[in-house]
């Protein structure tokens, strides 16, 4: 196997790991095999327990672990499969390093930073190696270079290469290129000083991935090589993209970062076709159709809290040669204003998930509007809980009908804990987590558009629909159109009397890719389009 390290410098956000995402799309479309893996310096065991504030997106896997949003680019960019050892961050770690030193494993040594915390971590490296049969593994370390927390995974980094050879194994370091107005210059001593930092701790970087406004020049680039340490061709330029992060691959591409790669790699492979990537930018950038988009949430002013939601959407465009602008709704607006502001003009209304009280009424309220003005919708998650809130209260008048997460005392708890969540005392990793199978009705518009009967989708949830009032739903309209095989959990509903009112219990969303677009997606950006038009579907 070829390892490739992602590092970052100078500051973060600077897209490392749509970058290794993009890296490894141009790796695949020359025929190799890749898995991508992300390192996680914070002590949180996972992700799972943190506020979106905090971390963006919980990104759900298979196998049902809460992962690191950048996994899900590695998802939608490559076709590999990732389980929990994808992601390991430092709370994992320490907790495996503590549970062997309590069994005694380290036989009275004294357990250190170095050797046992680091080759824990390149113990990680090693299982994938071993249970992957890739060609190629990318491991984007998070974080900056320079933080106290990363120095361990830094440093395991540096032993693993030092092991494997520096034809199996290379550093690839992204660095940000500002430009300064007040000197009309692009400046590289950022760029000079992380490098440096990485230096120090004894990793030399092989290519720098170099994040810029504006386009680097000759001399630019030849200046950077020259005070870096790297080979000229390496110093790939990753400028803004103008449309979309799709672009990146393409982008990286034309720099010849995979051609680099490859040679550095020793991997003889020929050049990456990228035609159907080609094909998906040009929906991007000059679809034939266009219409608006409503999310409704209460993290919408967070980029990241929706991401992979977002991303589906946009994947859902690109199957129906449809341009999608997302106009992000945050629900208590709706609660203030009412919903015809915010919402009037909208081809279509999506609601995410989410958990607490705050927005709940304002989307309670959306779902609402959406279900009489026959405006398509989608529910995911916590938006089916909603459908279901809204439909019992304002069409089976069932007065103050509530899940039992936002009002304990509910006469009508439409929603309520699912049974082997009532135990649950611990917060991290107890959800209802991962793939489970749902079986689809014949004749519903759901299996329609999967074109399927039995799917496996990914859940994140503590609450259900409860059975009790099923009945009673169905009769007046509301299908429970996907359930478990044993029938028992509602997992998709949709209204009869509507043209697209479809929501899930599961996360569709973590399952779509630009070149896969979910068919729940698809289905919804039709219904869209054929709503803007006044059109039967
Ligand atoms: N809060 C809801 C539950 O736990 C919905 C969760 C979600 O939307 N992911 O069931």
């Amino acid at each position: 196997m070829k390892y490739i390290f992602v590092t970052g410098g100078v500051v973060s956000s600077l897209g490392k790991g749509l970058t290794a995402a993009a890296l490894g799309t141009l790796l695949e479309n020359r025929g190799l095999k890749v898995t991508l893996q992300k390192f996680d310096p914070y002590l949180n065991v996972d992700p799972g327990t943190m506020s979106p504030y905090q971390h963006g997106e919980v990104y759900v896997l298979n196998d049902g672990a809460e992962t690191d949003l950048d996994l899900g680019h590695y998802e939608r960019f490559t076709n590999t499969k990732l389980t929990r050892f994808n992601n390991l961050t430092s709370g994992q770690v320490y907790q495996t390093v503590l549970d062997k030193e309590r069994r005694g494993d380290y036989l009275g040594k004294t357990v250190q930073v170095i050797p046992h915390v680091t080759d824990e971590i390149q113990n990680r490296i090693h299982q994938i190696t071993e249970q992957s049969n890739a060609d190629v593994l990318i491991t984007e370390i998070g974080g900056t270079t320079g933080d106290i927390e990363g120095l361990p995974f830094l440093e395991a980094i540096r032993e693993f290469a030092l092991n494997v050879g520096y034809s199996n194994a290379l550093f690839l370091h992204m660095t940000y290129v500002p430009f300064i107005k007040a000197a009309g210059e692009l400046k590289t001593k950022p760029t000079q000083q992380s490098v440096a930092k990485l230096r120090e701790i004894g990793i030399t970087p092989h290519i720098l991935v170099c994040r810029c406004e504006q386009a680097l020049n000759k001399e630019l680039r030849q200046k950077i090589s020259l005070f870096c340490n790297v080979r000229y061709e390496a110093v790939i330029e990753e400028k803004d993209v103008d449309h979309s992060i799709y672009e990146v691959p393409l982008m990286l591409q034309r720099e010849r970062l995979d051609d680099l790669v490859c040679q550095m790699l020793h991997l003889d492979v020929p050049a990456a076709n990228m035609s159907h990537w080609q094909d998906i930018i040009r929906k991007l950038i000059a679809p034939q159709h266009r219409v608006r988009i409503g999310v409704v949430g209460k993290y919408i002013e967070l980029q990241d809290a929706y991401k992979s939601v977002y991303e589906a959407i946009i994947h859902g465009g690109i199957a129906n040669d449809c341009g999608v602008e997302i106009e992000k709704v945050d629900a208590e607006e709706i609660e203030k204003y009412g919903p015809e502001k915010a919402l009037t003009g909208l081809a279509g209304i999506l609601v995410p998930g989410g958990f607490g009280e705050r927005g709940i009424e304002g989307k309670i309220i959306t779902a609402q509007f959406a279900r009489e003005h026959k405006i398509p919708y989608l529910g995911l998650c916590l938006g089916m809980q909603i459908a279901t809130i809204e439909f019992a209260r304002n069409v089976l008048k069932l007065a103050g009908a509530h899940s039992t997460e936002f009002d304990p005392n509910t006469p009508y708890a439409v929603i309520g804990l699912l049974d082997d969540q009532k135990q649950v005392i611990q917060k991290g990793g107890t959800m209802r987590l991962g793939a489970q199978p749902c079986q689809l009705a014949v004749g519903s518009k759901a299996a329609h558009l999967y074109g399927a009967f039995v799917v496996h989708e990914r859940h994140r949830h503590r609450y259900e629909f409860n059975n009790a009032y099923r009945t009673q739903f169905e009769e007046a309209g509301f299908r429970c159109s996907g359930t478990s095989p044993d029938g028992k959990l509602v997992e998709v509903i949709e209204l009869d009397d509507h043209p697209f009112f479809i929501a899930s219990q599961f996360h569709p969303e973590f399952q779509s890719k630009p070149n896969a677009p979910h068919p729940l997606f698809r289905g919804f950006i039709a219904a869209t389009h054929a709503y803007l038009h006044r059109r039967p579907l």
